[in-house]
């Protein structure tokens, strides 16, 4: 059973092609600058080279056909014909509060997800119109949505709610709820493999921290809070998003900057986080380097960054009522010695702390807590992709 799982942005498209009789990925790939100048196609096959294939790949279901083609291509294809491919897996940012699983994509559930518009304008059209180049394509072909919001939406109400009016809630949905699902199910999961237990009697903070970073509260198997909100922008401090402030903040600078409501969004999303503090980089690498050098505020955006990650990991220990396992995750979590050591460092009080030998880890899933320690700490790499292709399995097994 091959099952493609595509991530639609508002210009990219990445795809992976799974056989889900083993999962392995039997090719992979990137569609960039969708509606651009430039637009470049980069088709992995497994075991052989790398294909670039440019030429104008004017919308996404351009983008989706190329993507089909460079598949079942005689030369750097993967499977004889695109009629292998028995189901699509779609990643989708924002499923609301009307979808706690994945589903197979119907007529209704598309009513969904453009009601859902509205809460992620940035994310969901790109995704819909990935479904919409699929559903055209390969008619026939059962699809499904895996959405970012439906692990965290076990989430209770008094942790979801803010400190608004109701009404709020009640007339547009305003609430926490939650991004990077996928990756904090997956990696749970994995870490309670690792200890060879179950997720019914584990309480996890799951740390996902890339150029967008969340962490998750998972207490016996079900999500219970989460940094990320209405919005990815809530929470930690990010690569370029501020993450929590005193929302006071953005009445006044408008003011005193005489910006414009789309002009304060940009400012919050794209100009703030550590890129802001340090004034050097969103890359953790490039601020890792630059305070290396003796750069003070790119020290100083490291350290507001490590300490917004602790602050929220004792408060989900406080929120569990205690912590079994603590799990590191995406480009910075899996990667950064550095930044592991020093989240961990001070961790000491809840009968942890991080072995340095074991910590010296890149991308690799592992234990990196010192010995008999009573609380685990992992690096466990995530893999959306494979959730989603799952989750497809699960749902389509029965239609093909
Ligand atoms: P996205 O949110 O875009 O999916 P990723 O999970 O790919 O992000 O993470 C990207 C971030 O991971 C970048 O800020 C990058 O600096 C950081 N990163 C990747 N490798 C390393 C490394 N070796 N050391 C420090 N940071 C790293």
């Amino acid at each position: 059973m091959k099952v493609l799982v595509v991530n639609c942005g508002s210009s990219s498209i990445k795809y992976q092609l799974f056989n889900m009789s083993d999962e392995s990925v039997l090719a992979k790939g990137l569609v960039e600058r969708i509606g651009l100048e430039g637009a470049v196609l980069t088709h992995q096959p497994a075991g052989k080279d790398k294909v670039v294939i440019t030429g104008d790949i004017s919308n996404h279901s351009v983008g989706i056909k190329l993507v089909l083609e460079a598949l079942a291509d005689a030369n750097h294809g993967v499977i004889a014909s695109m009629k292998e491919i028995v189901a699509v897996g779609h990643r989708v940012v924002h499923g609301g509060e009307k979808f706690a699983d994945s589903v197979l994509i119907t007529p209704d559930v598309m009513r969904a997800l453009e009601e859902c518009i509205e809460m992620a304008p940035l994310h969901n059209p790109p995704n819909i119109l990935g479904i919409n180049a699929c559903a055209e394509l390969m008619p026939g072909v059962p699809q499904v949505g895996v959405f970012d919001t439906a692990f965290h939406q076990t989430m209770p109400k008094a942790a979801f709610l803010y400190g608004l009016p109701y009404e709020a809630y009640e007339k547009y949905g305003v609430r926490r709820y939650g991004f990077h699902g996928t990756s904090h199910k997956y990696v749970s999961q994995r870490a309670a493999e690792m200890m060879g237990q179950h997720m019914s009697n584990l309480r996890i903070i799951t740390c996902h921290l890339g150029n967008g970073s969340s962490l998750a509260a998972i207490k016996y198997g079900k999500a219970i809070d989460t940094s990320m909100g209405f919005t990815p922008l809530e929470g930690l401090v990010m690569g370029t998003r501020c993450g929590e402030i005193d929302p006071a903040i953005i009445p006044f600078l408008m003011k005193k900057e005489g910006m414009s409501p789309d002009q304060m969004d940009e400012y919050l999303n794209k100009k703030s986080g550590v890129l802001g503090i340090s004034g050097v980089s969103s890359d953790f690498r490039d601020i890792e380097d630059a305070a290396g050098e003796g750069n003070e505020r790119a020290q100083l955006a490291l350290d507001v960054f490590a300490y917004k990650v602790r602050k929220y990991v004792g408060g989900y220990v406080a929120s569990m009522g205690g912590v079994d396992a603590i799990v590191f995750t995406a480009g910075l979590g899996e990667n950064s010695i550095e930044m592991r050591d020093k989240i961990c460092n001070g961790l000491e009080y809840l009968g942890t702390r991080i072995d340095h030998t074991k910590n010296n880890v890149r991308g690799k899933a592992q234990e990196i807590s010192v010995d008999g320690a009573k609380v685990k700490i992992f690096v466990i790499p995530t893999n959306e992709e494979l959730v989603i292709a799952r989750d497809t399995k699960a749902i389509c097994g029965s239609l093909i």
